[in-house]
Parts: structure tokens; sequence; C-alpha cells
């Protein structure tokens, strides 16, 4: 059995593992901790929730541990991650992580005032976390020097090209030198995260934890049909019946997720919103509140739903069904996290069935339909759900004989 020790981390890292309660590597730090103590690439397919910050950290810590720079403490590791909330918890798992060695990090992110991150930058720091804007911004205006940086690890690369940074790594990678030790990690790997891996790594160990875009087993699913007015009404339903102790729903905008938090407040539940308008010192504020159990309800939006952190997210909620299918893996990705288990509930309204089906076929398994709650009287629905179920047993019929289902030939027959 692969245990920590095995692996051959210096003391002082095995020390703050056990401090964690971190028994046995997770399968992501079994297969990725060597070949980065080996000083190898590393390309990793894994999603949030299954220990890769841990697998980088661990690692990229040791090297650095074993050759110090004394004083001058020139960047010698860089991590990029898309959001702040993520930059933040990569920071705050280094800081854990690193309490018995003599390194230094600091994060910056965009949307604070720059003051206190270009001091600590000044201080010098071994290690910094950041977002690409901020970092590009801070290296412009000459507060941050990468020409002796050993370690570049792009974090949530799939979510980096959703959010549209490529030109911003493209940027980077000019300035970062080309001698170094490169870490890529990603929950999905399509074609454009190949490539642009192509660019930078060299000669890659590749290690995966989960199949691409599966779901992460011990999460219950379940979907329940709903009208969008009925739908803030079936939430506090479920979060009084269930007494859902830390849960995250999902919308679809920023004004949504507001209206949700007004609904449950107004019903006695105490809940916060997390999104883009929200000022980054109200991000971190609801997410300390939550994790401190003084809300038991956060509302978000996907750009706040990577890198949420939180070991104990009992359900998440779609309140709406997300366009993109893979933002749902990665929402749900939230709960059932290092092996516990937890509950995504899905509520999907007339106009989002096409979109529930999208997800179904990504994630390859039907979502269990709960019919029985007080708000599914809606007629419009029982054709669609008899018009669905059909279609599955249509669709596992035409794949038992080893054709691939077509739900979209499918649908369009039933308009
Ligand atoms: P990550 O995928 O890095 O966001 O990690 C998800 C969660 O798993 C974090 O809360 C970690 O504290 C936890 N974790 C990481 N490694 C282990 C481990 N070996 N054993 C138990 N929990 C872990």
């Amino acid at each position: 059995m692969i245990t920590f020790e095995s692996l051959g981390l210096s003391e002082p890292i095995l020390r703050a593992v056990k401090a964690e309660g971190y028994d046995t590597p997770t399968p992501i730090q079994a297969k990725g901790i060597a070949p980065v103590l080996e000083g190898k690439d590393v390309l990793g397919c894994a999603q949030t929730g299954t220990g890769k910050t841990a697998a980088f950290l661990l690692p990229m810590m040791h090297r650095l541990s074993k050759n110090p720079q004394g004083r001058r403490r020139p960047i010698r590791a860089l991590v990029l991650s898309p959001t702040r909330e993520l930059a933040a918890q990569i920071g705050e798992s280094f800081e854990r992580y690193a309490k018995f060695l003599p390194l230094q990090h600091t994060v910056i992110y965009g949307g604070v005032k720059q003051g206190s991150q270009v001091s600590a930058l000044r201080k010098g720091v071994d290690v910094l976390v950041a977002t690409p804007g901020r970092l590009l911004d801070l290296h412009g205006q000459g507060f941050i020097a990468l020409e002796q940086c050993e370690f570049f690890v792009l974090d949530e690369a799939d979510r980096m090209l959703d959010m549209g940074f490529i030109h911003d790594i493209r940027r980077l990678l000019k300035v970062l030198p080309k001698q170094k030790q490169n870490l890529l990690f990603s929950a999905t790997m399509p074609k454009s995260i190949v490539q642009l891996a192509s660019t930078f790594l060299h000669q890659p160990i590749e290690v995966s934890v989960s199949p691409q875009s599966s779901t992460v087993e011990a999460i219950e699913q379940q979907v329940m049909y709903v009208a969008q007015p009925d739908k803030k009404k079936l939430l506090a339903h479920i979060l009084y019946e269930l007494k859902c102790p830390t849960s995250i729903v999902f919308t679809r905008t920023k004004h949504g997720a507001n209206r949700v938090v007004q609904y449950l407040e107004k019903g006695d539940i105490r809940a916060a919103a997390i999104h883009g308008n929200k000022s980054q010192n109200a991000r971190l504020r609801a997410l300390n509140q939550f994790k401190a159990g003084k809300i038991s309800v956060l509302v978000a939006t996907d750009i706040a739903s990577r890198g949420i952190d939180i070991e104990t997210v009992s359900h998440v909620f779609n309140f709406d069904i997300p366009h993109e299918s893979e933002s749902y893996v990665h929402r749900i990705g939230r709960t059932g996290r290092a092996g516990a288990s937890g509950k995504a509930i899905a509520f999907c309204n007339e106009e989002e069935t096409a979109d529930l089906w999208a997800i179904e076929r990504l994630i390859k398994q039907e979502i269990p339909q709960v019919l029985e709650h007080p708000w599914h009287h809606y007629p419009a629905f029982e054709k669609m759900i008899i018009c669905r179920n059909e279609g599955i047993k249509k669709a596992q019929k035409k794949s038992q004989k080893g054709k691939k289902p077509n739900y979209r030939r499918r649908r369009r027959r039933n308009r």
C-alpha cells in the first residue's frame, strides 16, 4: 500500500500531513507525487475534491525546501488559478502543509487594492499563488520577477480557458523561464487543453484519477421537475424537511442568487450569496461564515463554484440547470469530497429539459427522478417525463445492440 512515508516526502511535510488528519494518499496523490518529486512535468486529470492541491503542493514544497535560497527569496514557484476563491484556498492549503517548513508564500488576485499584495511581494516569497489578471498587472508594474521560477503550476486549466484566460497564459509563458518544472491540472481533457499542454510541458507524465466528465460516485443525485416560480418554495421546503446542515445552491445569474437569498432569509434560513458582483471581501466573508456554520446555505453562480473547498457540504442544489453540461459536474463536485457522501438535487423546469438530457449524456447515467414533492403538479411535464423515459428505454435498447443512444433525434421528434 502506498503511504505518504513510502512516497519519500520529508519529515516536516509528513508531520503537517499527519496534523491535517490525512491517513493515506488519495489516488491522485498516490500517482502524482512521485513524478513531481523526480522532477518530471505532470499532466493531471483530476477534479477539485480529489486531493489534487496536496498532490502538487507537497512534492513541490519538498523540492523547494531541499534547495533553500537563503534570505533573498526570489519567486521560485508560481501557481496560477482561474478564480480568486481557488487562489485563496490554495494559499490556505499551502500555509497548512508548509507549517513546519521555512517557506514563504503569498496570494494575489484582483478585486482588492494592490497595496498589501505589493508589500508582501517586496518582503520576498518562495511561492506565489495568483490569478492571471493581477499577476500580469503587477508584473507589468515591475513588482514581480519570475526569472528564477523553478515551478509553474496551472490549476483548473479547463476553467482557465472557459474564462478566456488563454491570452494571459500565453503572455505569461513568454516571461517565465524555459527551464522549469511544469504541472498542469484540469478536471477535463478536451483537445484545447492537450494542445496548450503541448506548448510548455516536456514529456509529461500523465496521471488521471477519474474518467473524463464522470461524476463523483459518492454523490447521490436526484432531479425534481418544478416550474421556475416554485423553485424557491421547493428549495426552502427541502432545506426544512431534510434539515440540510450545509448546502450550496447554484443559480445561473447573480440576480437569481440574490433573489434566492432574500427568499430564504424571509423564511429564517441563514443564507449568503457569492458571485462576481460581490466584492472579494464580501465573498470571503460569506465563505468563512459558511465554514464556521454561521450560515447554512451559500448561493453561488458558476464563476464562484470552482475552488470552493469546504469539507462538509452535505447538499448541492442545481437551482437552475446549467447550459454547459460540464458545469453540472463541477457544481456537484462541491459535495462528496475526499470520499465523503453527499447529495445533489437538480430543479428542472420545462425549458431546461434539453440541458438536463445533455448532462445525462455527458455523465452517461440517468439522474433518478423524484416526482413526489409538493410542487410537482405541473401537467406539461407529465408528457415530457413519459417521452424522456421512453426515449431512455429506446436508447438503452439501442446501446445494448452496440449503437450509441441518439437523444437528439428523439427530442426533435417529440416537439
Ligand atoms: P482538493 O481536491 O485539493 O481541493 O482537496 C479536497 C479536500 O480533500 C480538501 O478538503 C483536503 O483537505 C482533503 N484531502 C486532501 N488530501 C487528503 C488525504 N490524503 N486524506 C484526506 N483528505 C484529504
